[in-house]
């Protein structure tokens, strides 16, 4: 691949580009060897595509007037060549009171999806979205609720890491696939994304958690990639009448099928896979669930995080757990020997669940009551 998209229209590294490719073409998105080829095709040296490489994915500068080292002709020519540094604009920017930043991003079309940047004393992490909008339709999710509209590119996807870099002073050094959408059904950006954060960032791949709703299909062609990135279930039942009521995919691959793969996903890969369970006031949240839960994770290495439900209003009237449910659903995990984590909830004043931002933007959702936010930027 030369450009991030097509068509093409210049040659792969001889001689110079003659004609300006149709539409906007990015540099974010582009291997180090692709931004090589795209310098020679542009008539300079190779180390200049090494160049934009370093300022884009090494110090997460996107725009060209901070590439203080490059010729001003060879930046006129990108600019002429309609080729910008990024895909994405940022159209809001948010700070929760405990220091999340959630970033709404335009990728030119004006569907908008969302981003965040959680700083924690030992590691910076992100969550990044991996589709506008997600077709799983999970009956509690925002992004669910609100349908589904496109992949992101893979340059769309490192765009996010690169723009919430940008905001830290501190390397990001973790990312979650935890935004809008559902990962494995993006399958090939998602992989080509994973692997410029891991090739051209340098991040570990260990720091690269995938969250998936259960596609197994995904989940085994995953364990094959020969990658050890970190996989999350969306596990949020053990039993199957709860969950096909919660997630439409478990009538396709039900609670011990999708928990198999998992297994075999730990035996395949060597990590330790995580189970994320969402708690929903008298749903889920009832201590015979807790039970089937240790007896179905028996054995594999794992964790168990619980996540309390992020209020949403569905028409099921989903209600949050009571704190002393939570305390005892953990509990009874833990008494069982199940090794079990609660998600300490951050941004709560600007909507930082799955979903929640980019539905207000689009006047999609009911807001969360009482909903304060400081606009950073717009
Ligand atoms: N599609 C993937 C990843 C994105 S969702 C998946 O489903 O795993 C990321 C996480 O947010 C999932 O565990 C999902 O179940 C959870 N989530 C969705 N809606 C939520 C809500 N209202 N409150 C809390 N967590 C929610
Ligand atoms: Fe999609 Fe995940 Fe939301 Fe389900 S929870 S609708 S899979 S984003």
């Amino acid at each position: 691949m030369f450009y991030s998209g097509s068509p093409q229209t210049c040659t792969l590294g001889v001689g110079i580009l003659t004609e300006v490719p149709d539409g906007p073409r990015y540099l974010v998105g582009m291997t180090s060897s692709e931004l090589k080829e795209l310098a020679v095709g542009m008539g300079e040296k190779p180390f200049r595509g090494a160049q934009l490489a370093d300022w884009i994915y090494r110090k997460a500068v996107l725009n060209y007037e901070e590439m203080t080292n490059l010729p001003a002709a060879f930046i006129a020519r990108l600019q002429e060549a309609g080729i910008t540094p990024t895909p994405l604009r940022v159209v809001d920017h948010r700070r929760s009171t405990d220091d999340v930043d959630k970033l709404l991003m335009d990728a030119g079309d004006g569907n908008v999806f969302e981003s965040v940047l959680l700083p924690y004393e030992d590691r910076v992490s992100c969550c990044l979205s991996s589709q506008v909008g997600c077709p799983m339709g999970c009956t509690f999710c925002a992004t669910g609720l609100g349908g589904f509209t496109r992949n992101l590119s893979a340059g769309e996807i490192v765009g996010q890491y690169l723009a919430l870099q940008s905001l830290s002073p501190r390397r990001v050094s973790h990312v979650v696939f935890m935004g809008m959408g559902e990962p494995l059904l993006n399958y090939d950006n998602l992989l080509a994304a994973i692997r410029l954060l891991h090739e051209e960032v340098k991040l570990s791949l260990r720091h690269i958690t995938v969250s998936t709703v259960g596609l197994v299909t995904g989940i085994e062609r995953l364990a094959k990639e020969e990658m050890p990135i970190h996989l999350a279930l969306s596990l949020h039942s053990p039993l199957d009448d709860v969950r096909d009521r919660l997630m439409p995919v478990n009538q396709k691959w039900p609670v011990q099928v999708v928990v198999q793969a998992m297994r075999d996903y730990h035996a395949i890969t060597g990590r330790k896979v995580t189970f994320e369970y969402l708690l929903i006031h008298e749903v889920n949240d009832t201590p015979e669930q807790a039970d089937a839960l240790a007896d179905l994770v028996k054995g594999l290495p794992c964790v168990v995080n619980l996540i309390p439900f992020n209020y949403v209003d569905t028409e099921h009237g989903f209600a949050r757990p009571h704190r002393e449910r939570v305390r005892q659903f953990k509990g009874r995990l833990a008494g069982r020997g199940v090794n079990v984590t609660e998600r300490v909830e951050r941004g709560h004043d600007i909507a930082a669940a799955c979903g929640q931002l980019a539905g207000q933007h689009q006047g999609k959702f009911a807001r969360r009551g009482g909903v304060t936010s400081l606009p950073v930027s717009s």
